[in-house]
């Protein structure tokens, strides 16, 4: 079976081919026009994604040395995400599989950043159902209870920002550019954790909120560069590396008590944020600390890609979960 599969559905649009679970290819075209902007203008994405989406259809089927009439199922991103930016993916992956008479399966993001997991790939153990699956991304902070593909439940979420949101405003408060999560990383790396202690959030149940430390790190930072006003400069690696550990102490906690409350030690991360070497370092330890068997997607399957999508077109075309050419994006959509 060969699936194509497009995702568009925030400020990177991309393809990619897959040969039943396999990858065959996986193409991202990530826009850099919203840098300027210090975050995604949703108006100036939909045409990136317009401009780029052919080529970018193109590149993947050429690299998978496939031709478009091999094809067996067109698979897209139908949410959530920026109605702007999904309705380009949406629209041409339905001509396209109307062109070709193929079958068309709309894909849940979220759901996808859960089941790259299954990407078969050399080396990488998939998790066991029933398994714990934290989400962190630009969007979303989820953990998520999975007992099959299609099997899904949201346990706990953000009551505010994203864990990315989080980063990334950070990183802008410290005056690093647009996404500032992925530098954040890089100085933590550098510096000492402990350096400067934020305060946790108490939120209650599985919930996570991040708008208080954001507020907190900005309080924070106002107040030190008053007494020195290159206080930023001389302490970015410390600076980071205490929010990344805050952050990391934030998601572990949360972590550690849907464990405890389900009884699964089955632990698999996703999204962007799942790219960042805190948590990543966190969950390794987590193995001989908790007995945890822990799941981390290979970096190529973390930020958004479309080979994520492909798994899951290829799981629903297995079940014959086909969708038909009335299918409209949804900005909002729960898994
Ligand atoms: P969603 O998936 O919720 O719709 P999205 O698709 O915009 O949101 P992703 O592409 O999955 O989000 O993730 C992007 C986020 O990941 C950004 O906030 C970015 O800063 C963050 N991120 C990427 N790499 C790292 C890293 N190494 N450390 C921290 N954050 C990171
Ligand atoms: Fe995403």
């Amino acid at each position: 079976i060969y699936i194509l599969a497009i995702e568009s559905s925030c400020d990177d649009t991309s393809a990619a081919v897959l040969h039943n679970n396999k990858k065959l290819s996986n193409v991202v075209a990530t826009q850099k026009i919203h840098e300027e902007f210090g975050g995604v203008v949703p108006e100036l994405a939909s045409r990136a994604h317009q401009q780029n989406i052919v080529p970018v259809v193109h590149q993947a089927l050429a690299k998978a040395n496939i031709d478009k009439k091999q094809l067996s199922a067109i698979a897209f991103t139908r949410g959530p995400g920026l109605m702007g930016s999904l309705l380009v993916g949406t629209s041409f992956a339905k001509s396209l599989a109307l062109g070709l008479d193929i079958p068309l399966i709309e894909v849940n993001h979220m759901q996808a950043h859960i089941l790259a997991h299954f990407i078969d790939e050399e080396n990488s153990p998939k998790p066991q159902f029933p398994f714990l699956a934290l989400t962190i991304s630009g969007g979303h902070t989820q953990i998520v209870l999975v007992k099959g593909y299609f099997d899904l439940e949201i346990l706990g979420e953000t009551l505010d920002d994203a864990v990315g949101e989080a980063f990334d405003k950070s990183a802008k408060i410290l005056g690093l550019p647009y996404p500032g999560g992925p530098l954040v990383d890089k100085y933590a790396q550098l510096g000492n954790p402990k350096a400067f202690p934020f305060p946790k959030p108490k939120v209650k149940d599985l919930n996570f909120s991040f708008s208080g430390l954001k507020t907190s790190i900005l309080y924070f930072i106002q107040k030190q560069v008053k007494e020195n006003p290159n206080f930023v400069e001389e302490n970015m690696n410390d600076i980071c590396a205490s929010i990344q550990f805050t952050i990391v102490e934030i998601l572990m906690n949360k972590l550690k008590k849907a464990a405890k409350q389900t009884g699964i030690n089955q632990i698999a991360i996703g999204g962007g944020v799942s790219a960042n070497s805190g948590i990543r370092k966190a969950l390794k330890d987590a193995e001989s600390k908790y007995g945890w068997a822990t799941y981390v997607p290979k970096f190529e399957y973390c930020t958004d890609n479309a080979a994520m999508i492909g798994i899951v077109g290829y799981l629903k075309y297995l079940e014959g979960k086909f969708s038909d050419q009335s299918i409209t994006a949804k900005a909002r959509y729960v898994i």
